[in-house]
């Protein structure tokens, strides 16, 4: 078949990559390079957050965390597992994403930082995306992958490309190049600092000052975050950069004092539900099957997302 896959992020480029794999004739079409994505300067740690339908999510996140950790193990470029502590302030009960995690623990009273009284410790992938994403579209274009950088308006402008299927995965824009009023922005800031030695993520999803994550990474450590529905205001605010660094400092003090390289903003692509299905109404005589709305996990969900989307195109 010949397939148009429409956007150059991680839900675009791992299903062009699937795709490839199985032996289509694909397109790649953005507006952006894979640098100037969303799924670039995510902080893009496995984790569900802010995607629905739970049945699916927890599907889709357990595929991707597998074909992670098993790129991890063979050292593929930017992917590491990550040996990670929750905390919480209280008996936390059971975690809908831990299924997929498999080994995990409760956290020892000697591993908390001051003010928790619980803990789990076990390991995710964490994906350096700029040194990733680049990899795998190399991998995708070495592997005779086709690519063109364009943007449109509307997804019949691709019809040019004599599609026989067109897959759309361009993010937060996707909803509205299909008439879809319910995508909305999920606006993200974070903060890279130097890291001050640190080897294991951290987080607190509950902290009364907003949530709080320290993902250390080769070359910097990520500070997160902010999660908030709507906004779509991608200038960076240097209160909430202040308010990131104490609540971050709460879970590790040294980094009160860590040096800030830079404060980064993105919106994350929001729907009430990730859509991925085939879709035989929007263009005469092609299909479309559409991959997008992953909100907080477009990292976490891809791979297993990439899968059904291939499925999809038949
Ligand atoms: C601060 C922050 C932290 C995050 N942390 C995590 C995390 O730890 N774990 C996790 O799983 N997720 C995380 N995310 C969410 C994740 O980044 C997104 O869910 C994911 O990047 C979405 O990927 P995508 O490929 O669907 O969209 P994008 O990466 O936005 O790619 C969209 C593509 O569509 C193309 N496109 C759009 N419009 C057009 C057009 N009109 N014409 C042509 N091309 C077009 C773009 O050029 C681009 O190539 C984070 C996001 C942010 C902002």
């Amino acid at each position: 078949m010949r397939v148009v896959v429409l956007g150059a992020g991680i839900s675009g480029l791992s299903t062009a990559t699937l795709l490839r794999q199985r032996g289509d004739d694909v397109i790649l079409v953005s507006a952006h390079p894979t640098e100037a994505t969303t799924s670039h300067l995510a902080a893009a740690v496995w984790f569900p957050t802010a995607a629905a339908p739970a049945d699916k999510v927890a599907s889709w996140g357990s595929t991707t965390y597998d074909v992670l950790a098993a790129e991890a193990a063979r050292g593929v470029p930017g992917v590491v597992m990550r040996e990670s502590l929750v905390v919480y302030r209280e008996e936390p009960g059971p975690q809908p994403w831990a299924a997929a995690v498999g080994d995990i623990r409760p956290a020892r009273s000697d591993e908390l930082p001051a003010g928790y009284t619980h803990g789990l410790r076990f390991a995710v992938p964490l994906v350096e995306m700029p040194t990733y994403l680049p990899w795998l579209y190399r991998q995708y274009i070495d592997g005779d992958g086709q690519q063109e950088v364009r943007r449109i308006e509307h997804l019949g402008e691709l019809l040019d490309l004599q599609p026989d299927v067109i897959v759309n995965c361009a993010g937060l824009a996707a909803g509205k190049l299909v008439g879809d009023s319910s995508t909305y922005p999920i606006r993200g800031q974070i903060v890279r600092v130097a890291n001050p030695g640190l080897a294991m993520s951290m987080r607190d999803e509950s902290h009364p000052a907003g949530r709080a994550y320290v993902h250390p990474r080769t070359n910097d450590c990520i500070l997160g975050g902010t999660l908030d529905a709507g906004a779509w205001d991608t200038t960076v605010d240097d209160e909430i950069t202040r308010s990131i660094i104490s609540r971050c400092s709460d879970l590790i003090p040294a980094l009160a004092d860590a040096e800030v390289i830079e404060a980064l903003v993105g919106l994350r692509p929001g729907r009430p539900e990730v859509r991925l299905e085939r879709d035989e109404q929007l263009l005469p005589g092609v299909p479309v099957v559409h991959n997008y709305g992953h909100g907080g996990s477009g990292i976490t969900l891809g791979w297993g997302c990439a899968a059904d989307a291939v499925r999809a195109c038949g």
